[in-house]
């Protein structure tokens, strides 16, 4: 395997990911220096340098609406609107910024994904993965349907028409499965702890996971249930949804998975969509708490040094 495997690493990341204007409460839960915090220390290990970092242009409003109905788009252009949708405390005086934060970090999904496709490669987004959005509302924190948006713009260019949505953050993936609840050709994969919808299509595997699932039992439902759904669907693109929130201390979720046990799962990710030639954009998703965004610098860290042949 490639001991120089970060040229083909793609990372996308921009300071407007990170809007600073969270109330107190909420900052202990939502870190959202998170991106940043994630960069530097890559940076700071010598595993990238700060140019290598690709700052993609926000999703547009043709983009919004390739998912979104007019009636949603107009009304979440209202901070105090937003906001609300995002079960933020409507006595602050919120500003364009909060929709512009997660304008450029979906943004950022379109092009990763883009990328991951043409150099048939790994693409990274530190952000995105707003996986609750669904057409016309905003659900648990989640206000754009970034990867949904990414995947209906890509086969609208005619670049793309199978892809598989891997979602390992701790809470199902209601709204991309949802979205693309009547399209065969979008393969939604979902690992969680509770169900937030139910569908009835072939292309969807919604898998429960015991309560408070520690290593064996968490890593064990994953290596049982994704393999074989890589058997029979044969996608252009994966998207890999890298939440951390079944980190053991995520201060959301009630999972016991440690560190090295994160780690470990998503170097299995990698390694499956890897030995099969599969392209791989990977977008943050949910992770709560201060020490979530360590689960990423683990995670990209790997992928930039030697381990992103799959086989380390
Ligand atoms: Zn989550």
């Amino acid at each position: 395997m490639s001991t120089h495997r970060h040229a083909n690493v793609h990372l996308f990341y921009r300071d407007e990911y990170v809007y600073d204007a969270l109330e107190e409460g909420l900052r202990h839960t939502f870190d959202v220096e998170r991106p940043r915090r994630v960069r530097n220390a890559l940076v700071g290990a010598g595993l990238v340098s700060s140019a290598d970092f690709v700052a993609a242009p926000a999703v547009s409003d043709a983009q919004l609406a390739l998912v979104h109905t007019s009636d949603y788009i107009a009304a979440i252009k209202h901070p105090q609107t937003l906001a609300r949708y995002l079960l933020l405390d409507p006595a602050h005086p919120w500003d364009h910024r909060l929709l512009e934060s997660l304008l450029y970090a979906s943004g950022g999904t379109i092009a990763a994904a883009r990328m991951a496709l043409a150099e048939h490669t790994i693409a990274v987004n530190f952000g995105g993965g707003f996986h609750h959005a669904q057409a016309d509302k905003a659900e648990g924190f989640c206000a754009i349907a970034d990867v949904a948006i990414a995947v209906r713009q890509l086969r609208g260019d005619g670049e793309l028409e199978r892809v598989l949505i891997v979602d390992l953050d701790y809470h199902h993936g209601n709204g991309n499965a949802l979205i693309f609840a009547g399209d065969e050709n979008v393969f939604t994969y979902s690992l969680h702890n509770a169900p937030w919808c139910f569908l009835e299509k072939r292309n969807n595997a919604d898998v429960m996971l015991p309560a408070r699932a520690d290593d064996t039992e968490y890593l064990g439902a994953l290596r049982d249930t994704l393999p074989p759904v890589l058997q029979r669907f044969r996608p252009d693109l994966a998207v890999y949804l890298a939440g951390a929130d079944p980190f053991v201390e995520d201060t959301l979720g009630d999972a016991r998975v440690s560190e090295q046990g994160m780690l470990e799962r998503d170097r299995f990710v990698t390694g499956l969509l890897h030995e099969r030639g599969i392209p791989m954009a990977v977008v943050m998703a949910g992770g709560y708490g201060p020490s979530s965004w360590k689960i990423y610098r683990n995670y990209f860290g790997w992928l930039l040094s030697a381990g992103a042949g799959g086989g380390a």
